[in-house]
């Protein structure tokens, strides 16, 4: 998706449609999309520099990191990006703001957005995605998937996390009670 500078008039202009996940060609491991994703926001333009705001709207294609399900991620994620025409006052401009505006630079009064949409997604990824909050994933005893039915397996030995955490901190504490 591309924004010819010189379009843009006073009042601004926006920006709204489609792009696809072939444009976007997401390249991460675990992650695909074959959906594409929608755009809407607006572009002002104050001197030569370029504000976008824009949110992006779509869907994913990831594995549960607990229990393996294949799932569509849902993804609402905000743009906002100031373009400046020199890649020389990128770093002055970053300086200047106080928002969280990221800084791009566009060339010959052409700004492409593309770099930006795939960077925002790539940064807002979980590390573990769960197909939802409260996944219970597999039984690190047995295999089974403990959303569909509880396995039996003593509790003991499929370890939860938290007990470990648990037991850790308990042996923290009393170190730190014979240090003191
Ligand atoms: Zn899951
Ligand atoms: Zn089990």
């Amino acid at each position: 998706m591309k924004i010819a500078v010189d379009k843009i008039p006073e009042e601004g202009h926006p920006v709204e449609g489609k792009i696809e996940a072939s444009e976007i060609a997401l390249d991460m491991p675990g992650y695909g999309m074959s959906e594409p994703m929608a755009i809407a926001g607006r572009v002002t333009k104050v001197d030569r520099d370029v504000y976008l705001t824009a949110t992006l709207r779509g869907a994913l294609d990831s594995e549960c990191s607990r229990c393996l399900t294949a799932f569509k991620m849902p993804l609402g994620l905000n743009l906002s990006v100031v373009y400046v025409p020199d890649k020389g006052r990128m770093e002055e401009k970053e300086g200047a703001l106080e928002s969280d505006f990221n800084v791009s630079f566009y060339e010959d009064d052409v700004i492409d957005i593309l770099q930006d949409v795939k960077e925002t997604i790539i940064i807002n990824l979980p590390i573990k995605p769960v197909c939802r909050p409260d996944c219970k994933g597999l039984c690190p005893h047995c295999g089974a998937d403990l959303n569909v039915a509880d396995c039996g397996c003593e509790k003991a030995a499929r370890g939860s996390p938290f007990e470990e955490l648990k037991k850790l901190k308990s042996k923290l504490e009393e170190k730190q009670r014979k240090q003191s």
